[in-house]
């Protein structure tokens, strides 16, 4: 019994020694610092895509976040506000898209809800 626990245990401590703990993992609260408003150039639809803790943040571990994301309809919709800082760390919604902090990738992965 316990020793599944452990070997759980140290899968988190070896992703957090690559540097890709995002602090979901611990809470099961995705954080978001701030939000960009994207608007798609083929269907006109524009909405916040928020970033998560270690996206477009300041901290050691910064990643980008794309400059086009695909559209819900296929198009391609753009950054049309920049980096808007909500000036303190919250907890993301259950219905807001927003730029995930993902241990397998170099910049923030679209998630469009
Ligand atoms: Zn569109």
């Amino acid at each position: 019994m316990g020793s599944r626990a452990a070997k759980r245990r140290r899968y988190h401590e070896s992703q957090h020694l690559k540097g890709a703990s995002n602090g979901t993992e611990k809470t099961g609260v995705i954080l978001v610092h701030g939000f960009m408003v994207y608007e798609c150039k083929d269907c006109g639809d524009k909405w916040n895509m928020y970033l998560e803790k270690g996206v477009e943040d300041f901290g050691d571990n910064h990643k980008p976040s794309p400059f086009i994301i695909r559209c819900r309809c296929g198009g391609c919709a753009q950054d049309v506000s920049s980096i808007i800082e909500l000036g303190d760390f919250m907890p993301l919604g259950g219905n807001m898209s927003y730029f995930a902090n993902r241990a397998t990738s170099n910049c923030g992965v679209p998630v469009l809800r």
